[in-house]
C-alpha cells in the first residue's frame, strides 16, 4: 500500500505515522488474558487517522474503500479483549477528537462518540442528571467505545445493562459502502450496532438516556465470612427503598490487592464496596447491622468526589489491582442465574477456593437483582482455564469468555443475524475491524 497517496486523499485530516505512537494506539488491555497476550502481541496498524467531524470520518471511509484498506475504530483503548487491536493492519481511526455534546435535556443526551463518560457526566450533572451506567474506566473510556465494546457497570444495579431496550436510543453510523454515507438508526434498530466491536459501522453520534443524579456516598463494609458478605449484597440489591449505584463484593484475599484501601480493611476480611444515595445512609446502616457487617470506611458525597473513588476498585479495576500485585493472575466474567439463596455462588466459592477468587457485581436483569462475577483466577495452563470455564457452564453459570477477541465467542455465544445482515449492507468488502466477527468469516 502506498500510504503517502492514501494520506494525500485525506486532504489534511490529522494523521500519525510514527511507529511507536501507532503501536501504542493499536493496543488495548488484552494483556489481562494470558491466552490473548501471545496472539495479539505485535499486531499493529499502519497509520492512525484522527478525524474531528462526521464529514472527516466520511472522507476516511471513502479512502479506505477506494484503496481497500482495513479500518479499526478506537476510542480510548480500554477494551479487554483486543476489540480495537487491528488483526490485519490498516487504518486505526482514533475517534477521540469528536467530543461534542450536541444537546442535553432532562433524561436524554446526544453526543459525539469520543466524549469521555466522566466529561458527559459532568455536563449532565449541571442539569441534575448523569449517565445511567458507566464502566469503572469512566474517567478514560469514551461513550462510543462503551457502547461498541462494553456491557454495563456502575449503575447496572438500577438500570440493567447496555444491551437492554431503552439504554441506547439512537446512533448515526458511517458505512464503508462504495459510496460511504451516514445512516441514522433509532429504536430497536440500534441493536444492529450495539456491542458490535465496530465491525459494522463507525458510530459518529449517539443518543443515550440519563438518570437522576443522586449525591453518591461511598462505604466499605467488612464481614467475617464471605457468604454473609454475598447475602448482604443480594439483600441490599433487592432493597427497593435504598437507592444505590454499586454493590461490589470481594472475597479475601482480593481486598489485600487494594493497596490504597489496605489501612481500612483488616487482613482476612471479606468486603463490600458500596455507592449509595447519601440521603439513604440511615436505612443502609440498619441493613449492615442486620447482617453483622462493620462499616470501616464512609465518605459523604462531597468527599467521595475528591481523590480516588471506590468505583476504581470495582468491576474490572479489581482485576487491574490484583494483577498489579501479581501479574500471573487473570480473570473470568460470569453471570449467575437468579438464585436468591446464592447456593450456586456458595458452591463455586467452596469448590474452587483460592484458585478462583470470588468477586461479585450485582446487576439488575429483567427486573431481578442477580450477581455477575468477575472472578480473579490463579492461572496455570490454558487447559485448566478451560476446565474452570466448563465447570461453571455445566452448573448453569454463563461465562462471557474474556479470553477471546471473537465477538460471538465472548458474551453473545450465538450468531447475531441482525448484526450480520447489517454488516453485509454497510461493509460489503469486510474492511471494518476484520477477523472479529465469526459469522462474517463463516459466510465468506
Ligand atoms: P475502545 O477500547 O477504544 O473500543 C472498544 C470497542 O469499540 C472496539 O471494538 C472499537 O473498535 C469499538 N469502537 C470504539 N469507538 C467506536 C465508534 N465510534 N464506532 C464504532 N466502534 C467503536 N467494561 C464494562 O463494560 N464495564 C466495566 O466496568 C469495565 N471495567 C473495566 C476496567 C478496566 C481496568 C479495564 C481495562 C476495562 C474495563 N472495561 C469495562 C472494558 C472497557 O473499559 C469498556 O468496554 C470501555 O467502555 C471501552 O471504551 P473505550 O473508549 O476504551 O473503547
Amino acid at each position: 500500500m502506498d500510504w503517502a497517496t492514501f494520506i494525500s486523499d485525506l486532504n489534511g485530516i490529522e494523521v500519525i505515522t510514527a511507529l511507536p505512537q501507532v503501536a501504542k494506539l493499536s493496543e488495548d488491555y488484552f494483556r489481562f488474558s494470558p491466552i490473548l497476550e501471545p496472539i495479539l502481541n505485535g499486531k499493529v496498524g499502519d497509520i492512525v487517522v484522527r478525524p474531528a467531524s462526521e464529514a472527516e470520518v466520511l472522507q476516511v471511509a471513502r479512502a479506505c474503500v477506494k484503496y481497500q484498506v482495513p479500518l479499526t475504530v478506537r476510542g480510548s483503548g480500554t477494551g479487554n479483549y483486543g476489540q480495537c487491536v487491528p488483526l490485519h493492519g490498516g487504518v486505526i481511526l482514533d475517534i477521540t477528537k469528536m467530543q461534542a455534546v450536541r444537546w442535553l435535556k432532562p433524561g436524554l443526551a446526544c453526543v459525539e462518540p469520543g466524549i469521555k463518560l466522566a466529561a458527559l457526566d459532568k455536563k449532565a450533572q449541571e442539569i441534575g442528571w448523569e449517565t445511567r451506567m458507566v464502566p469503572s474506566t469512566v474517567r478514560t473510556a469514551t461513550v462510543g467505545g462503551f457502547i461498541a465494546g462494553g456491557s454495563g457497570g456502575i449503575g447496572s444495579i438500577m438500570y440493567g445493562q447496555l444491551r437492554d431496550r431503552g439504554n441506547l436510543r439512537a446512533v448515526r453510523v458511517v458505512t464503508l459502502e462504495d459510496t460511504p454515507r451516514a445512516i441514522a438508526l433509532r429504536g430497536d434498530d440500534v441493536q444492529r450496532v450495539n456491542h458490535a466491536y465496530g465491525v459494522n459501522g463507525i458510530i459518529t453520534e449517539l443518543e443515550i438516556p440519563l438518570a437522576p443524579a443522586y449525591p453518591w456516598a461511598e462505604a466499605i463494609v467488612t464481614f467475617a465470612d464471605f457468604m454473609t458478605a454475598a447475602r448482604f449484597g443480594q439483600a441490599l440489591s433487592n432493597c427497593d427503598g435504598i437507592i444505590k449505584k454499586m454493590v461490589s463484593i470481594h472475597a479475601t484475599p482480593i481486598p489485600s490487592y487494594f493497596a490504597a484501601l489496605r489501612s481500612y480493611i483488616l487482613d482476612g476480611a471479606h468486603c463490600a464496596l458500596i455507592l449509595v444515595s447519601e440521603a439513604d445512609l440511615d436505612p443502609f446502616r440498619a441493613l449492615v447491622g442486620e447482617y453483622g457487617g462493620n462499616i470501616c470506611y464512609e465518605k459523604n458525597a462531597q468527599d467521595a468526589n475528591k481523590g480516588t473513588s471506590l468505583v476504581e476498585f470495582s468491576w474490572n479495576h479489581t482485576t487491574l489491582h490484583a494483577r498489579s500485585a501479581d501479574p500471573s493472575l487473570t480473570y473470568l466474567q460470569s453471570l449467575f442465574p437468579n438464585d436468591p439463596q446464592l447456593e450456586l455462588v456458595q458452591h463455586m466459592y467452596g469448590h474452587f477456593g483460592d484458585e478462583v477468587m470470588m468477586h461479585l457485581e450485582f446487576i439488575r436483569m429483567n427486573g431481578i437483582a442477580i450477581p455477575a462475577a468477575i472472578q480473579v483466577v490463579r492461572y496455570s495452563t490454558p487447559e485448566r482455564l478451560n476446565e474452570i470455564i466448563q465447570y461453571h457452564e455445566e452448573h448453569g453459570v454463563l461465562i462471557a469468555n474474556p479470553h477471546t477477541y471473537i465477538l460471538e465467542d465472548g458474551g453473545m455465544k450465538s450468531i447475531n443475524y441482525e448484526q450480520l445482515e447489517f454488516k453485509r449492507m454497510v461493509d460489503p468488502y469486510g474492511l471494518m475491524n476484520p477477523g472479529k466477527m465469526r459469522a462474517w468469516m463463516e459466510v465468506r
